[in-house]
């Protein structure tokens, strides 16, 4: 009865939501506090409190008819108009509520732009690892998603390889920093090069090639790292943002899209990612979220709350002897397996009730991924089953 497109998409059925759900079994056996999941980016830090006073003052304040109706297909303008101001601040930019689009998500917004822009057989290059859904959004609209491996060591983009992958068909590059799964934070001279390439290319073409920046996790660095704003380095950049990480959100379905007036066809881009919305059924992001996001432009999440179980995770992995990628940003941990068959790796670990995701899942065999936005105490206490892991594979002693 199913479509064969969709008879694909279920068989392929995300493997980090199938471990979700086998989390939410076994807590059911075993007792919540002793299974340690860390299967899914879904953030445990609650919303700052001033999104829920946002919420009361427009439900209580505002004009409900306004509130809970209908607008423009892109979003409310007042809304659009505040969002552009503060990024115009933050990067000195001149973006006007027509460069914005509200999305529902991150995953609206991809759906969005590949409708907008993509033929079938055309081509999208992604950096491997990455998120794993990249796959569908493409799908959904007869693209083809060309992996290009990173670096094996940095886990940076390597524009040697890049430049071999992009080819007439191209249509975008999909980039992701702070990266899921890795937690890599591209450098500016990373994302210099990769522009310079991307140049040439739509030059030796007579093409246009887009960055899309999918940037949920733009505000959860650690230390002294920077996220570039990758539109002040290469002109045909459409951002992809989202507050679902970075408000804890996720449920709520809000984000937005920055289409700046310097792209190639802006006016036909912005036109079309509008109808997209509309008939991709999202119709406008959600009313309320919008008009709360707008009242919440400087709150972010607890930054230090991730930074604390980044370091105790980094701290007890070390010491039982696993290889892994420090995170310099967003709240993954990129775990290489002690064998080269990573899944059963994690099998071993969920012996142990830890939950972690193959890297598989994102490309990339041999790593895993380990979702560290939990309490502390689901780090604190799934390091003893880390470490006799470790040990059963001569990593340290038990
Ligand atoms: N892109 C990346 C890299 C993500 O990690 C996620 C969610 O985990 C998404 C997109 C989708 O985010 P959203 O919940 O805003 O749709």
């Amino acid at each position: 009865m199913i479509s064969e497109k969709m008879k694909g998409y279920v068989a392929n059925s995300s493997v980090i939501r199938a471990m979700f759900e086998e989390g939410k079994k076994m807590a059911a056996i075993y007792g919540a506090d002793h299974v340690y999941d860390f299967s899914l980016g879904n953030p445990n830090v609650p919303a700052p409190g001033a999104v829920k006073d946002a919420i009361i003052d427009i439900v209580t304040n505002e004009d409900p008819v306004l509130v809970h109706g209908y607008m423009s297909n892109s979003g409310f303008e007042d809304v659009r108009t505040k969002i552009a101001e503060h990024l115009n601040a933050q990067y000195g930019t001149s973006y006007t509520f027509n460069n914005l689009v509200m999305i529902v998500g991150a995953a609206g917004g991809m759906n969005v732009f590949f409708k907008t822009l993509l033929n079938p057989g055309d081509e999208v290059v992604t950096f491997s690892p990455y998120f794993g859904e990249y796959r569908a959004y493409v799908s959904n609209f007869d693209g083809k998603l060309v992996e290009v491996q990173t670096d094996p060591v940095t886990f940076e983009p390597d524009p040697k390889a890049l430049a071999a992958a992009v080819t007439p068909k191209t249509k975008a590059v999909i980039l992701n920093s702070p990266n899921n799964p890795t937690g890599v934070v591209y450098s500016e001279e990373c994302i210099r090069e990769i522009a310079r390439l991307l140049e040439d290319k739509q030059k030796e073409y007579g093409t246009t090639i887009f960055i899309f920046s999918d940037e949920p996790y733009r505000e959860i660095v650690y230390g002294e790292y920077k996220v570039p704003w990758i539109p002040n380095y290469y002109r045909n950049t459409v951002v992809g943002y989202s507050y679902s990480k970075s408000l804890s959100l996720p449920g709520e379905r809000i984000g937005y899209l920055v289409l700046p007036s310097e792209i190639d066809d802006a006016e036909d881009m912005i036109s079309a990612a509008n109808v997209a919305n509309r008939i991709l059924g999202f119709v406008n992001a959600p009313s309320l979220q919008q008009r709360v996001v707008a009242k919440c432009l400087n709150e972010k999440t607890d930054v230090d709350f991730y930074a604390k179980n980044r370091q105790m995770l980094m701290d007890g992995l070390r010491e039982a002897g696993y290889t892994f990628v420090e995170p310099q940003g967003a709240f993954y941990l990129w775990l290489k397996s002690p064998e080269e068959d990573e899944k059963a790796f994690v099998a071993k670990c969920k012996e142990k009730q830890i939950l972690i995701v193959p890297g598989s899942s994102f490309g990339c065999a041999g790593w895993t991924r380990v979702a560290y936005c939990v309490s502390h105490e689901t780090v604190r206490n799934s390091l003893p089953g880390f470490r006799e892991v470790a040990a059963s594979y001569g990593l340290c002693e038990m």
